[in-house]
């Protein structure tokens, strides 16, 4: 009797196999795959940037640059002073502190820095992610929150390196949005971007607000200098090698500064530096042209977003929207085609539910039959028993958006190569070093090696080596404090 239960147990259970298996079939013959490659084409071809539009974004790029430079609001690109004139030399010494806000988490970091001799003598940081009701809360909340975060890490400092008697703490504030710079150390928040969105902060002295909720805190420490992170990580990238040009930032959201002749920048009416030269941070995340590859997801994209016509280039380029694209691209074509089943998963029509590493994990599946993708299609939308050629779909998609952010991301960096004269040989053994960080070019391989191949092929033969780019890991950090110790009154 029992025998007969488990023959009959076993039968079933084979059945039901074959069933599953001849559902799947039907499933995946049902799809119309010449009509959903057809349709993918579609897409593909107003995403494709060839080489000969890719320079004209480029000199569209540089054209704003100029404009930019040449009077405020007279570009998309807003072009803002930096005050940075001063790149560091490598004397640079003491003990400082920089604090980077500007994406999903911040980090305080405290810095020994030893002259020539010594460099980063020593190093400790702290990393808070920001939960997200302070990120459209009260400005207040904010800066309190990060305030008491930058207490209790400067409370941790050693007995070798603390600051003499009478002396204070000086802070380099890495704040990765635009911003009116007034002076090295302040400045009024322009615009938020990024997902962030505190009105009654718009307007305001960044540095006032983190200096009122310091001392509401009761901590002694005195903000010396205000940077973005694309000028951090430009000048933390200079204290490693004295070529580097230009930072850029390929993380949440994009960014680039680059190395301006003071004397070009015509709507500067200041005194020259001694330097002649002055660090322009570009805000190229709000580039925007007709050239630009915007298909019917970007479009849609940006009408929901918090910042609906702005930052086109940034939701074009970063990491923030890579993944929200491909889930917009993977919901159209299921719509029209059942190639997740009869039903579009109710999960994919939910925004922001596929993130950039989720993105980058199918991606970079090379396993013969995809698992991963299948894995992450299954965690992530709720997609079970996907058929091998979906999991290969959907990497193509991913292929697509990610390959159309790198070559848009080489193009501008292309732009600021001709803007300072680099593109072409006045001297043989002249270097260009361009320093990028972000989580985005660090973890995304594919994307990261599509974007080298890309300026290669933009810069031609002769000049592909002249040109180096390199990852400026966590620059930005060292960079404000670098910047905060070569401005020290101390
Ligand atoms: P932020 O830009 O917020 O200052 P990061 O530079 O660390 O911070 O970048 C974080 C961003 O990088 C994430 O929002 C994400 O878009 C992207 N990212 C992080 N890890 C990966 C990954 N493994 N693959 C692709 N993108 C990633
Ligand atoms: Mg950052």
């Amino acid at each position: 009797m029992e025998r007969r239960a488990v023959y009959t147990a076993v039968t079933v259970a084979a059945v039901a196999c074959v069933v599953a298996v001849l559902i799947i079939r039907k499933r995946s013959k049902g799809i119309k795959w010449g009509k959903v490659k057809e349709m993918f084409a579609e897409i593909q071809s107003k995403c494709a940037l060839p080489t000969e539009k890719l320079k004209q974004i480029a000199s569209a790029m540089e054209t704003e640059m100029h404009a930019g430079l040449a009077s405020d609001g007279g570009s998309k690109l807003k072009m803002l002073l930096s005050y940075v004139d001063k790149l560091p030399t490598g004397d640079e010494k003491g003990l400082f502190y920089a604090l980077d806000l500007g994406g999903t988490n911040f980090r305080v970091l405290r810095v020994q820095l030893g002259g020539k001799k010594g460099r980063v003598v020593d190093q400790d940081h702290l990393e808070v992610s920001i939960p997200p009701h302070l990120m459209i809360g009260a400005c207040q909340d904010l800066f309190d929150f990060i305030a008491e975060a930058l207490s209790r890490f400067a409370a941790l400092e050693s007995e070798e390196h603390k600051l003499p008697e009478g002396k204070q703490r000086e802070l380099g504030f890495t704040f990765s949005f635009p911003v009116k710079q007034l002076s090295l150390s302040s400045g009024t928040l322009i615009k938020w971007t990024k997902g962030f969105s505190i009105e009654e902060a718009i307007g305001k002295d960044v540095v006032a607000e983190l200096t009122k909720a310091m001392e509401r805190q009761g901590l002694d420490m005195k903000v010396t200098a205000l940077v973005n992170d694309t000028v951090g990580t430009l000048v933390g990238g200079r204290y490693d090698d004295s070529d580097v040009m230009a930072g850029v930032i390929l993380g949440t959201g994009s960014n680039a500064a680059y190395v301006e002749r003071a004397s070009t920048i015509s709507k500067w009416h200041g005194d020259l530096p001694q330097s002649g030269e002055m660090v322009i941070n570009m805000e190229w995340g709000n580039f925007k042209s007709p050239l630009l590859p915007i298909t019917e997801f970007d479009e849609a994209m940006d009408f929901e977003s918090l910042n609906p016509g702005e930052q086109i280039f940034e939701k074009l380029v970063s990491g923030m929207y890579l993944g929200e694209v491909v889930r917009r691209v993977l919901l159209k074509v299921a719509q029209e085609y059942p190639i997740f089943g009869d039903i579009v998963p109710p999960k994919l029509e939910t925004p922001f539910i596929l993130r950039t590493p989720q993105m980058s994990k199918i991606h970079h599946d090379s396993s013969p039959d995809l698992k991963d993708v299948g894995t992450k299609l299954k965690e992530v939308l709720g997609i079970h028993n996907t058929s091998l050629k979906t999991r290969k779909f959907v990497v193509d998609v991913c292929d697509m958006v990610a390959k159309r952010a790198a070559r848009l991301a080489a193009a501008g960096i292309y732009g600021i190569i001709k803007k300072i004269g680099r593109d072409t040989k006045s001297d043989p053994k002249q270097r260009t070093v361009i320093a990028i960080d972000g989580g985005l070019f660090e973890h995304y391989t594919i994307f990261s090696k599509c974007l080298d191949d890309t300026l290669k092929e933009l810069l031609g033969e002769e000049m592909k080596n002249s040109v180096v780019i390199t990852h400026s890991n966590d620059g930005s950090g060292v960079g404000a404090a670098l910047i905060a110790a070569s401005h020290s009154d101390n």
